[in-house]
């Protein structure tokens, strides 16, 4: 099997003191590719040394909801220099968060509409945070949509309604899936992961955040730990954790236009 963690935050300073070990780790653990997601212009940076650095990480480059206020014109600017980067294969994280109060929610939204320009002009697909604000979220997409009424992303760590699933599924996007899939209590959203169909789908771990059970309370999170998440995904679609592999795989290297022989 070949696994491939689709959202951690490899910088973290959870994790960032043992890059090596946890790589390692996941590499025991099937995981052969991961893709680290920034949250500021400084995180960029550190995403891009590492996926430098080590061989089957790529980088995600974009602001955080919650860090947007914290952002200037000019650092924005340097990012949208970076998309041009080898080591650069999405755009983000991005989206929208009411439940924090960090960030005023109409700066979010702007540079919410910010990234997803971003992806239309360089061609990489975006990657979006939805925390407490799905009708605003898919007001923004319905109004971001490309010439062709098409939307190059996907909803990370979904768990959203069935009706925001199949807005987003209906405007060409992904949606992956993390450790909350695995939670005792979430059975709507395994019943929403069982009705995605199988080319949209994604899986990730979000590390450090929220490990999946049986691990749950465990931190920090770790790219290692996505088979979990895997597994429960192909439980609830009845499937093997071969298939599963082998699909959400093969989608992620299609979605980050990353050739399958490293
Ligand atoms: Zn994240």
């Amino acid at each position: 099997m070949q696994l491939f963690d689709t959202h951690a935050h490899l910088d973290d300073e959870q994790l960032a003191d043992n890059t090596v070990d946890i790589l390692a780790d996941a590499n025991r653990h099937d995981v052969s590719r991961i893709l680290t997601v920034s949250t500021t212009l400084a995180s960029c940076y550190r995403s891009l040394r590492l996926a430098e650095e080590h061989s089957g990480v790529y980088a995600a480059v974009g602001i955080h909801p919650n860090y947007c206020h914290e952002a200037s014109l000019a650092q924005w600017q340097e990012i949208e220099t970076l998309v041009d980067r080898p080591q650069v294969v999405a755009i983000g994280e991005t989206g929208l968060d009411d439940h924090w109060d960090f960030c005023p929610f109409e700066l979010q939204q702007e540079y919410f509409t910010r990234h997803i320009q971003l992806s239309h002009r360089s061609g990489l697909p975006f990657i979006v945070h939805m925390r407490d604000c799905e009708p605003q979220m898919l007001e923004t997409l319905a109004s971001s949509r490309d010439a062709a009424g098409q939307l190059n992303g996907v909803m990370h760590s979904f768990c959203g309604s069935q009706l925001a699933a199949e807005q987003c599924l209906e405007w060409g996007m992904h949606i992956s899936f993390a450790g909350m899939l695995t939670f005792k209590r979430n059975h709507e959203l395994r019943e929403i992961a069982a009705s995605i169909p199988s080319d949209r789908l994604l899986i990730e771990t979000d590390s450090p955040y929220l490990s999946p059970h049986p691990c749950r309370g465990q931190r920090p999170n770790t790219p290692a730990l996505v088979r979990h998440t895997l597994q429960c995904l192909a439980d609830v679609r009845k499937t093997s954790i071969e298939d599963m592999a082998a699909i959400t795989t093969a989608n992620a290297l299609r979605f980050f236009q990353i050739p399958a022989s490293p």
